[in-house]
């Protein structure tokens, strides 16, 4: 058994894996405890990726490690003869390992000379890190897990917990379960899956959390409970505005926080991800400040961050603002420090381009190289089109994955092979400070190395020895740079493993920080901490005309990312198959629920299926973020989103862009299943993913001639010494086809005048069987069972339960969670799918008759 850490969020939970990849929680991990969601649960399957880069590139063609790295060395030789340090930068990602971040952080700023290295977690959490800044002066997060478990009170705010850090959420339901006594809060423009936990959903508008968090700040300072903090004046001063809320439920909450000396304030990327990030971090520090409800047991803020290793790169600084080890270029004395420990009077002196600058930059031409690891901002970036044209224009782009189906790496012109998940060796740090070793298991595919390897040597190439000899080595030089420049007041401290040797390294448990000294294990932080004034202001590009509603964006339970990992799993694409657009009933006029709508706004563009939720505000939007055009090209949304960012943070404001939404005409629907996946270019709209058995499923719709189309489809998917059966009544615009050779079923291909086609499920099921029976046969074409059983998504992913079985057992007399489960497994595993069969049974409760 390997002790790892799970690679998909920064909850950061321990696994265990045994040498055939089957993978469980670790009940060591004092993140998880054992738990895992379904994404973890799902890691094993995940390991064999098809589509891997296994060999250097350049130019298209492979080549060796030595010429890959040569021909990186030189354009960057060329970028810095020509533009100078600032025409170079790298974008790296929070999927990056500590050390890897260490590696490509010294790289740039002390080798090339450049602060322009930001990472995709600029994306994430930037507003949160500058909040500390301002607050503590310092990137500190002071609580830790435990907190929400302890806390009588717990506020999420534009966190959906349920879904997107789940097992957190199962800590916080589990500690509501045996103290009922608990109040949970949610602070949400939409109501999420979270709801399911909430004693209170304040449905704030986009951007209006900071006048949520005045308003309270008032309210304790009105009911007598702050205390004198700096800066507490002006921040009163700046309290203004009262958020467009219900004002029973807005009273409720301000009552709750206050009489709740243990309260939690836990924000995530609904809060960050804003043209007035930073304000809203600062909004809810200072009400913890105020009231001294910080770095107590269950009572303090806490950021909890969207991606593995997001805080181990704030820790490294590998972001465009930051220096390295919470070093400071504006604190006198740091850069000096650190220019002399590494042998680098080059070393960047001042801030360099921010992620959404950085490509701005790109496509003014002022990029000569750029090297991107482990992520894809063509698709991930807002303003996604402007992007891809930027990365089209650099000179030298550099690309190091783990896989060839990136829309990035497709556009580099050098790609190298990285390690991946499994593979790599290294530490991550999880939102609660926690440092964890992700350990290799497997053979290295390939020609693939670890990125830090290839950073040092490319290095070497333009004059620098990093005389590393492995990740232990780099975690030691990273430990040491945090002990630089003492006595300043700095409260990240690793200088209890800068003598870590190889074999404790090796074995190193997890460990909170700070550790001053060997063995210590940090606890919760109570910074010397300021209140920071935060008046009110609407998100950028708030309104604007002929684009009536906002979109937003984010992510799904099961999804991880632009799909490059979890896309591939069939029971991780069973939860939502395609690309939903989420809009509330009221707004929809005259389009129809499975329609496909155009999103469109100033700068771009999006085709995705519209979904009528009730649950969504009424003048509001909401399309996920994973989409790419190796699964559905013309449902990327990033293209439409704004680059509207954070003024202190840099980060984009991916909550709120103006769109409208309209109904995209087509003169056909369909969809292929097919024992192969087919190109993504076979209809003016397609949406792909992988099904069990091998199977593809191609959700399609087309503007030309329905019986063309159903021609060249069945073309496509051809076999030779196979039959077509078919049903083709042009009349009644209906076109099916079967193609089956000895029985065996090998495509169909159904096509539509309207998107209301059979139910897929069924059809998929039949690629399982060696011969389909008669039966099956008579009703292929129909293409429903004799029973007709109707269409339902996916809930349970563990077990592969749909809602229609949820509902079977919730008709047939199943009352509660643990009734559905016994009737059915669903809910039993990993625990996701929870909130879930919950609303299923409150709507049947809502639906019995008084
Ligand atoms: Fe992985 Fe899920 Fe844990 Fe996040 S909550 S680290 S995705 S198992």
């Amino acid at each position: 058994m390997t002790r790892s850490t799970c690679p998909y969020c920064g909850v950061g939970c321990g696994v265990l894996v045994d040498a055939r990849g089957n993978v469980a929680g670790d009940p060591a991990h004092p993140a998880n405890q054992g738990r895992l969601c379904s994404k973890g649960t799902a890691l094993g399957e995940t390991l064999d990726q098809p589509g891997r880069l296994l060999h250097p590139e350049v130019d298209g063609k492979r080549a060796s490690w030595d010429a890959a790295l040569d021909a990186v060395a030189e354009g960057f030789r060329r970028a810095l003869a020509e533009g100078g340090p600032d025409s170079t930068a790298l974008y790296v990602s929070g999927q990056l390992l500590t050390e890897d971040y260490f590696a490509a952080n010294k790289f740039a700023k002390a080798v090339l000379g450049t602060a322009n290295i930001d990472s995709n977690s600029r994306l994430c959490m930037a507003s949160a890190v500058a909040g500390h800044k301002r607050a503590f002066g310092e990137d500190l997060v002071p609580g830790v897990y435990e907190d929400l478990e302890q806390a009588d009170l717990v506020v999420l705010v534009g966190s959906n917990l349920a879904w997107c850090h789940p097992v957190l959420f199962q800590r916080l339901v589990a500690a509501k379960a045996a103290r009922p006594g608990m109040r949970v809060v949610v602070v949400d423009p939409r109501r999420t899956a979270s709801c399911d936990a909430a004693d209170l959903h304040l449905a704030v508008a986009p951007g209006e959390d900071v006048a949520l968090f005045n308003t309270l700040l008032r309210h304790l300072h009105a009911e007598g409970l702050t205390q004198p903090a700096p800066g507490l004046e002006a921040a009163l001063a700046a309290a203004s505005g009262t958020p467009a809320l219900p004002a029973a439920d807005l009273a409720r909450f301000c009552r709750w926080w206050a009489a709740t000396p243990r309260v939690v304030t836990l924000f995530s990327m609904g809060a960050n991800q804003s043209s007035a990030g930073t304000d809203k971090a600062n909004a809810i520090i200072n009400c913890h400040v105020a009231t001294g409800r910080i770095g107590l047991p269950g009572a303090g803020p806490f950021s909890i961050t969207g991606q593995p290793n997001a805080m181990g790169g704030r820790e490294v600084g590998a972001l465009a603002n930051m220096l390295a080890g919470h070093l400071d270029w504006s604190v006198p004395g740091e850069h000096a420090a650190l220019a002399e420990f590494w042998g680098a009077p080059g070393l960047a002196t001042q801030p360099g381009l921010k992620a959404v600058e950085l490509f701005q930059a790109a496509g003014a031409g002022r990029i000569g190289a750029l090297w991107v690891m482990a992520t894809n901002p063509a698709v991930s970036m807002p303003d996604a089109g402007a992007v891809r044209a930027a990365l089209e224009r650099i000179p030298m782009l550099v690309a190091s994955d783990c896989t060839r189906e990136s829309d990035t790496v497709e556009l580099a012109r050098i790609r190298l092979p990285a390690l991946g998940w499994g593979e790599k060796d290294g530490t991550v740090t999880n939102s609660e400070r926690v440092i964890s070793r992700q350990r290799g298991f497997r053979p290295w595919p390939g020609e693939a190395r670890p990125d830090w390897w290839a950073i040092s040597q490319v290095a070497q190439r333009l004059g620098w020895d990093f005389g590393w000899d492995g990740p232990a080595a780099i975690f030691r030089e990273h430990a040491a740079v945090t002990t630089l420049a003492r006595p300043a007041a700095r409260v990240f401290d690793l200088a209890g493993f800068t003598a870590l040797d190889d074999a404790g390294y090796a074995a190193l448990a997890p460990t909170r920080w700070p550790v001053p000294a060997p063995g210590a294990q940090g606890g919760r932080l109570q910074p010397t901490a300021r209140c920071v004034p935060t008046p009110p202001r609407l998100p950028e590009n708030a309104t604007s005309a002929g684009f009536p509603l906002a979109l937003l964006t984010g992510r799904l339970r099961d999804q991880w990312h632009t799909m490059t990992r979890t896309g591939l799993v069939p029971r991780l694409m069973a939860h939502v198959p395609e690309p939903l657009l989420s809009m509330h009933p009221d707004d929809a006029g005259s389009l129809a629920e499975g329609a496909l709508a155009r999103v469109e706004s100033a700068w771009g563009s999006a085709v995705l299926r519209l979904k009528l939720d009730p649950a969504m505000p009424p003048g509001s939007v909401f399309a996920p973020m994973h989409w790419t055009d190796r699964f559905a090209p013309a449902a990327r949304i990033n293209p439409a989103v704004n680059p509207a960012v954070d003024p202190i943070s840099g980060q984009p404001e991916l909550k709120h862009t103006p769109v409208r939404v309209l109904p995209v005409p087509m003169a056909w629907h369909g969809f292929v299943l097919a024992r192969r996946p087919l190109p993504t270019d076979l209809a003016e709209w397609s949406a792909r993913l992988p099904l069990a058995h091998g199977v593809w499923r191609h959700e399609l719709a087309g503007q030309d001639a329905p019986a063309a189309a159903f021609a060249r489809l069945r073309a496509m998917v051809a076999e030779p010494d196979a039959a077509w059966v078919t049903l083709d009544d042009a009349a009644a615009g209906t076109h099916r086809a079967a193609l089956l050779r000895d029985g065996r079923l090998l495509a169909v291909v159904f096509l539509g005048a309207t998107p209301a086609l059979p139910a897929r499920d069924w059809l998929a099921g039949l690629f399982a069987e060696e011969r389909i029976g008669l039966a099956a046969r008579r009703a292929l074409l129909a293409g429903r069972q004799a029973d007709g059983a109707a269409p339902s998504p996916t809930i349970c992913v563990c077990h592969g339960v749909s809602a229609g079985r949820i509902a079977g057992a919730i008709a047939g007399g199943a009352c509660t969670l643990a009734q559905v489960g016994e009737a059915t497994a669903a809910g039993t595993g990993c625990g996701s799918c929870r909130p879930e069969i919950n609303a299923l049974l409150a709507a049947a409760r809502v639906a019995e008759p008084a």
